[in-house]
């Protein structure tokens, strides 16, 4: 029996990995759960799994009647305790946004092993976990949730640290692979929200429009697998059967394939080493059949460009970029800029700011603030102009 505390559970992936909790009972005890704002499903979610501490971190509720079992807590601070204080071996951090970052290195300093979803903490504080992450094979301190890193973790099993050559990252692509610049840049929230195949948070489907999620990723990758950016490649793979893929200094290459189902990424790293049952259809041979790979368009999804630029800035550059991009993305879902003008205030957020450090959490978190600051600043500067 493992404890598991679930931060984000009325999220898409929260609630994929309490599907994977009723589908192994005896396996998982849900000793912790938070959630932001949607209190109707939090409520159901706390009286079924009976957890010792509930956080509900955008609202205040008097505590339901039944649930005396567990200790509310309301507020920001419930990630805090959630992370930190309450008993268990696993923590699925499985937030939206760098947010996330506390709760990271909250668990890794409590002992706990930490299954990541939430790849903005990674974007913005990765040398802060990595240094938390002591490298042991036999008992990792971090499992990527993330479908592709997941695939590239499994692919490195085995094989010794930095073994690897190349690491390439598949990528959907996202509605607008076949779109031209200008279709792109006028694209309408329906349309970016429509992603092809798989079903995410508002946040991450805008990103993988964007192709921001894959710029994201790319800079997971880096603090993954202590991969230098040359050794990083994203290719396109429309039908995401391919999960991810690792060319060794042999010539082999090692793919991780199956359907597109997040099922599969989270039941690996809760039930690490053991493999179980996810409800997934498992892919026969012969429907692999026509996989089609090609190489991203940097033109006209700047956002690949920019996380390699950030990456050689070093310093606090991603972080930078991660909070640039969170404000870009809630002022596109606001209708306050275009679709298009994402990539523009996350490249002109990173020139205004320059080179800041990012060796300590306060470096990161003033960062992140300045970051989110200068976006601001842009977006209402291009609201102007549009008018
Ligand atoms: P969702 O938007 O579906 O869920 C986010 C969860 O976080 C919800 O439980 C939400 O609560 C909670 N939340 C939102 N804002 C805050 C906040 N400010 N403080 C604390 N909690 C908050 O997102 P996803 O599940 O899609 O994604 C979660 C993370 O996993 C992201 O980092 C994403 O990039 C990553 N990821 C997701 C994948 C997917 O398939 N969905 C795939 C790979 C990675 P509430 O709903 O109650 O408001
Ligand atoms: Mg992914």
């Amino acid at each position: 029996m493992r404890d598991i505390v679930i931060l984000g559970s009325t999220g898409s992936i929260g609630r994929q990995a309490l599907d994977i909790v009723d589908m192994h009972p005896g396996r998982f005890r849900v000793t912790g759960l938070t959630a932001h704002s949607n209190d109707l499903l939090f409520v159901e979610q706390v009286k079924k799994y009976r957890p010792l501490m509930a956080g509900l971190t955008g609202k205040s509720i008097s505590p339901p009647s039944g649930t005396d079992f567990c200790q509310w807590h309301f507020g920001p601070s419930a990630l805090e305790v959630a992370s930190s204080q309450v008993p268990c071996d696993d923590v699925l951090v499985a937030v939206v946004g760098m947010i996330g970052l506390g709760s990271v290195l909250n668990a890794r300093k409590t002992g706990k092993r930490v299954l990541l979803a939430n790849k903005e903490a990674l974007v913005a504080g990765g040398q802060l976990v990595k240094d938390l992450c002591p490298d042991d094979p036999q008992n990792p301190a971090l499992l990527p949730v993330d479908s592709e890193h997941s695939a590239i973790y499994q692919c490195l099993m085995g094989a010794k640290a930095k073994c690897f050559r190349r690491i390439i990252l598949t990528a959907s692509g996202g509605p607008f692979m076949a779109w031209s610049a200008d279709r792109i840049a006028h694209a309408t929230l329906d349309e970016a929200l429509s992603h092809p195949t798989w079903r995410m948070g508002e946040k991450i489907t805008i990103d993988s429009a964007s192709m921001f999620n894959k710029a994201l990723e790319i800079i997971e990758a880096k603090w993954l697998f202590d991969a230098t950016p040359g050794q990083i490649q994203v290719l396109v793979h429309p039908s995401s059967i391919v999960h991810s893929m690792v060319e060794f200094a042999d010539g082999a290459l090692l793919a991780q394939m199956g359907l597109p189902d997040m099922r599969v990424p989270i039941a690996f790293a809760m039930a690490y080493p053991e493999r179980i049952t996810t409800g997934v259809r498992p892919m026969a041979p012969e429907d692999f059949s026509n996989l089609r790979f090609e190489k991203p368009d940097f033109e006209r999804f700047p956002a690949l460009r920019l996380a390699y630029e950030a990456l050689s800035a070093g310093g606090a550059a991603c972080c930078v970029l991660n909070a640039a991009n969170e404000i870009a993305v809630n002022g596109y879902l606001h209708h306050a800029i275009r679709f298009g003008q994402i990539a523009r205030v996350v490249e002109e957020t990173l020139a205004a700011l320059g080179p800041m450090p990012a060796d300590t959490l306060e470096a990161i978190l003033d960062a992140d603030r300045r970051s989110r600051e200068k976006s601001r600043e842009i977006i209402n500067q291009i609201s102007k102009e549009d008018i």
